[in-house]
């Protein structure tokens, strides 16, 4: 609609495109597990034994031998067993053992009664119900089993992993380095935060924003600031991002208006391609490389810059970063009120996911424009329409990713 848009490049197709190119860059170290949340496993991690590492009791008790309880007569209680504390004792034919909750299972226990399936008369134990054989007893190596793999590499270590590492026994793990990431804005209307700004001036925003994303990302930071747009500043930036950080990311100074500077730079010090992407917001988007780091150019308007690094830049660090990267989930939602779209690009569009009496729905956070923050700040999803696909009605099912990790 109005204009052509059959020369830019699919999503999927700069993603390959990118993928491709990039290998993990991060040696990797050996961590205590404490100090290890946030990394990226470095191996496969097997277990050193099997979990629960013996024949245990998943309830408080009786522990019996079904041959006692053929009679129907009441067993002796021969002794108890606790958690820690073993029962170690002779098991005489007709006793059972009292026991607790995480307790071993003495040798012979066919089965543990639950405490309210049996009544107590001093030591004499009468049990209401029949056990099954093996009842309420957790088996070793149940959950794991020796030597099991039980983490790959390429894992991000957080607090679901942590306690199942020290369940295994794990003191210390190999994680990559984190992945050294120099960032700056680039604009001559910028100004950081906390200073006055002079008319036609605005606040430096992406730089924020494309920190934060770092920082869930557990990447290290190197904020260069705010660079205006002069040549010879420009390129001091770039050579000392290259001689610190595995990767560059800036913003701004990519659309047509700007990006030869940023391209003669480029050309003279690494390689750059210019991309115009099926995608909006997002459009301008430049990746290459400098002698030593990689390079990724991302477009100045602030939703266009988080965008882009979510669905582009996201995987493409992970993997430097040796992260095992999966696609966040999309489902289906009912529009809830029309939608506006051309076609001719897939549109990421900021919506707010709810339940609905039908079902799932999905409304627009309103202007889609890529300089209005608001509508990402207040969303809660990505409504993903087609690149083919026109205006939407209420009442049509669309696609919606909501936030994933970065974003949240
Ligand atoms: P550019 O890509 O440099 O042409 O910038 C496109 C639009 O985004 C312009 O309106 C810029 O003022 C704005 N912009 C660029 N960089 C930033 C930034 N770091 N924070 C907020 N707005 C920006
Ligand atoms: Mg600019």
């Amino acid at each position: 609609m109005g204009f052509d848009t059959s020369g830019l490049l699919p999503l999927s197709d700069a993603l390959q495109g990118m993928l491709e190119q990039l290998a993990c860059c991060c040696d990797s170290e050996q961590l205590p597990l404490p100090e290890a949340l946030g990394r990226i496993l470095a191996s496969d991690i097997a277990s050193p034994l099997a979990v629960p590492p013996f024949d245990n009791s998943a309830m408080d008790g009786y522990a019996v031998r079904l041959a006692d309880l053929a009679s129907g007569t009441p067993l002796i209680m021969a002794g108890k067993a606790f958690a820690g504390q073993p029962y170690q004792s002779e098991w005489p034919a007709g006793h059972c053992v009292r026991i607790m909750t995480g307790a071993p299972v003495p040798t012979g226990t066919d089965a543990v009664v639950m405490q309210e399936e049996t009544q107590a008369d001093g030591d004499r134990i009468t049990f209401l119900a029949q056990p099954e054989p093996g009842q309420n007893i957790r088996r070793a190596g149940s959950d794991i089993g020796k030597g099991a793999c039980v983490l790959t590499a390429g894992t991000r270590l957080t607090p679901r992993e942590m306690p199942l590492l020290a369940s295994l026994g794990v003191a210390t793990v190999a994680v990559r380095r984190p992945l050294k990431v120099a960032i700056f804005s680039t604009g001559d209307e910028l100004k950081p935060v906390g200073t006055p700004l002079a008319h036609g001036d605005i606040y430096d925003s992406n730089r924020y924003g494309v920190r934060a994303m770092l920082a869930r990302m557990g990447c290290n930071c190197l904020d260069l600031g705010i660079i205006p747009d002069d040549p010879a500043q420009l390129r001091a930036a770039f050579i000392r991002a290259d001689e610190e950080a595995d990767v560059l990311i800036t913003t701004g100074g990519v659309s047509v208006g700007e990006a030869d500077f940023t391209k003669q730079l480029l050309d003279e010090l690494g390689e750059i391609g210019f991309w115009k992407l099926a995608i909006k917001p997002g459009k301008p988007f430049a990746f290459g490389r400098l002698p030593r780091a990689w390079f990724f150019g991302l477009p100045g308007n602030p939703v266009s810059a988080m965008v882009t690094f979510d669905q582009l830049v996201q995987p493409a660090l992970a993997k430097l970063a040796g992260q095992r990267f999966e696609r966040p989930l999309q489902l289906q939602a009912i529009a809830a009120e029309p939608l506006k779209k051309s076609p001719g690009r897939l549109d990421f569009q900021r919506g707010i996911l709810s339940q609905g009496p039908n079902g799932i729905e999905v409304r627009s956070t309103g202007s889609q424009d890529s300089a209005v923050f608001s509508s990402l700040s207040r969303a809660n999803c990505y409504i993903v329409l087609e690149r083919e696909r026109g205006r939407v009605a209420a009442g049509e099912t669309v696609t919606v990713e909501p936030f994933g990790g970065l974003l949240l």
